[in-house]
């Protein structure tokens, strides 16, 4: 058997017919900009996540770009984040001509550490941006008190968390600005790039849509300069008829995750580690990743036997080469240093068989009787 990461191929089969339909209707139309799908888009995403606006953009990376610019994060200003994350986030902040000063995670949930945020506010933070790594809530209410207290915005990273929720409310409704990627490998993909910012804030709102454009209100006269950002229309229509299986979906990778848990700690105890679903943390699972010792050894082995598993990520922000400049050294943030040695994510989509994550766990029992 082979078991890939993920497979997109029956879920497109399922809604063929209302894509090529939809993707006829935007061709018809011939308006691919800024048009009636991104402005649906724009109100259910909103909807979805108990925001009031949305904004689409064109990918999750300039959505955090753009939330920085909004909230009048600039050169000189220092922006709070985990190091164990994708790039983007960290790229987002010094894109944005600012500074990223990195703070250790939990290494539960994988998430920044709120308890160590407070040590790393100096007069220059201006925002703080937690991610929602794997899918699972990062400590809101902490974030959020830290942030009220010392006045700064917090920008969330939901590019794998759509969905999530955190002590009953939606990921999206808690901070300044949320920040959702349409990567195709994200939990709603769309056929190509895009991206979207949710927010309660008009003002926000007003200064991310001038933003995307250009920096141009009205047409033609530039008060800010901004940049050509905007989700199209092929795109926003493809995700106007998957956001509403994504409920569906979410809950299939949960039982998905369900399974491999139980399969897991039945075949393999304590030998390896999965995840933890923290109380009141509605997890969506866009990745499923356990901690193992000797992970790269068990990637190989799984990879001669038709598993596919990635390492989200290997190599923590604050030891990137790119930013050599800030100073960071190996041993600063000792559990993301450590989580970037231990993690491997399994294969995982809400499509998948029961017969394949059996193989998958199989493969990881027969690793270890070797
Ligand atoms: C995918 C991702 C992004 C960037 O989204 P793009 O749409 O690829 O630009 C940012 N942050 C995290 C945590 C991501 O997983």
């Amino acid at each position: 058997m082979k078991v890939p990461m993920l497979d997109l191929s029956e879920q497109y089969q399922i809604l063929k017919d209302e894509i090529i339909e939809t993707l006829d209707s935007v061709m018809t139309s011939s308006r691919f900009i800024l048009g009636d799908n991104v402005k649906q888009l724009e109100a259910s995403i909103a909807k979805f996540v108990n925001a009031n606006y949305g904004i689409g953009v064109a990918n999750g990376s300039d959505a955090l770009h753009i939330s920085l610019q909004a909230c009048g994060v600039q050169a000189g200003d220092e922006v709070i984040t985990t190091p164990f994350t994708f790039f983007a986030t960290g790229g987002a902040i010094a894109r944005a001509g600012a500074t990223p000063v990195y703070v250790d995670i939990d290494p539960v949930t994988f998430n920044i550490d709120a308890t160590k945020i407070e040590e790393a506010i100096t007069e220059k933070t201006k925002a703080i941006i937690p991610v929602h790594l794997y899918g699972q809530a990062a400590d809101m209410d902490a974030i959020m008190e830290i942030a009220k207290k010392h006045q700064i915005s917090v920008i969330e990273d939901a590019a794998q968390a759509i969905g999530a929720e955190y002590k009953g409310k939606k990921i999206g409704e808690i901070g300044d600005a949320t920040c959702y990627s349409f990567f195709p490998t994200k939990n709603l993909g769309a056929y190509g790039d895009g991206g979207m910012i949710v927010t309660k804030d008009q003002q926000l709102e007003e200064k991310m849509k001038i933003i995307r454009v250009h920096g141009s209100k009205p047409k033609y006269y530039h008060h800010v300069l901004g940049y050509n950002s905007r989700l199209d229309e092929i795109q926003a229509a493809v995700l106007n008829v998957k956001l509403p299986h994504l409920n569906k979906w979410s809950e299939m990778r949960r039982e998905n995750a369900r399974y491999y848990t139980q399969l897991l700690n039945e075949k393999l105890g304590e030998k390896i580690v999965t995840p933890t679903e923290v109380a009141e943390r509605y997890h969506v699972y866009h990745q499923y990743t356990i901690r193992v010792k000797n992970r790269d050894d068990l990637q190989s082995f799984l990879k001669e036997n038709g598993v596919a598993s990635m390492i989200y990520y290997p190599v923590p922000l604050h030891l990137q080469p790119v930013f050599a400049h800030l100073g960071y050294k190996e041993g600063d943030f000792p559990e993301a240093e450590r989580a970037a040695k231990e993690v491997l994510s399994l294969p995982m989509f809400p499509e998948m068989k029961k017969e394949q994550q059996e193989y998958v766990v199989n493969m990881i029992a027969k690793y270890y009787e070797q």
